[in-house]
């Protein structure tokens, strides 16, 4: 191995630190993101309720007006009924002014249970509402507290940027450009180092996928500095560095 190897066994390592610090950074930030959507349930919640008492105060209106019609109505009819000119009239009317009250009786009981129903859609509306001013309390909380932490995450961040640039000077492009691209596919783990096993006749794997090497592939990397990549898992394989020695 050479310098490049060796330099690419460097910049694993950062990019690794790397990858660590923005995990670490997209997890302080999910916690915020957490209780946002907390906050956005129980603002639904809360429409919801106001939808659901929009509803019964449209039925209480409805109910109200026919009951208004019906006393106007029966006042009509009991007027009538003073003046009935015969017995066959007082009865048809008193009749009819019967079961308009008992309808308006129950149209009553309805009406109470409506309003009993919109009383208590109002109470859990400022339940709720006063979680939302907690959990808007909250959140104000947590984003300080996230924003103070992203700071110091960011700074580490820029650190270790300049580590890796710094660490992938002398590293030629196209190299790079596998570099990232297999880093990408392996969270951080582009390199595999070569693992072996066995006494005299020694067996070599890939310490990335575990499938065979070849002796050939190990010599040509105790003797040369060139990329050979894993035929199993396409990782770029390298030697543990003592095996240099
Ligand atoms: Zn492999």
């Amino acid at each position: 191995m050479g310098p490049v190897l060796n330099g690419l066994i460097k910049l694993q390592e950062v990019e690794s630190r790397l990858r660590g610090v923005k995990q670490k950074l997209a997890r302080t930030r999910r916690g915020l993101t957490l209780q946002e959507n907390q906050l956005r349930n129980i603002q639904n919640t809360l429409e919801s309720k106001k939808d659901e008492a929009k509803l019964i105060r449209n039925k209480i209106d409805k109910i109200e007006l026919e009951m208004q019609i019906r006393d106007e109505a029966l006042k009509k009819r009991q007027e009538e009924l003073n003046n009935a000119k015969n017995n066959k009239e007082y009865s048809a009317l008193l009749t009819e002014i019967n079961v308009n009250k008992a309808d308006n009786s129950k149209k009553e009981n309805e009406l109470l249970e409506l309003m009993a129903a919109l009383e208590n859609e109002q109470e859990e509306s400022k339940q709720i509402e006063s979680q939302i001013e907690k959990q808007s309390q909250k959140i104000e909380q947590v984003r300080e507290q996230v924003n103070v932490k992203a700071k110091d995450i960011q700074e580490s961040l820029s650190k270790l940027q300049n580590e890796w640039d710094e660490a992938s000077r002398g590293i030629p492009n196209e190299v790079l450009e596998l570099f990232r691209r297999l880093s990408d596919n392996y969270d951080g783990e582009a390199l595999a180092y070569v693992d072996s096993t066995g006494g005299k006749r020694r067996n070599y794997t890939c310490g990335g996928c575990f499938m065979s090497l070849t002796n050939e592939t190990v010599n040509q990397l105790l003797s040369n500095d060139d990329i050979i990549r894993c035929p199993s898992c396409s990782r770029i394989v390298v030697l543990h560095q003592d095996k240099e020695d």
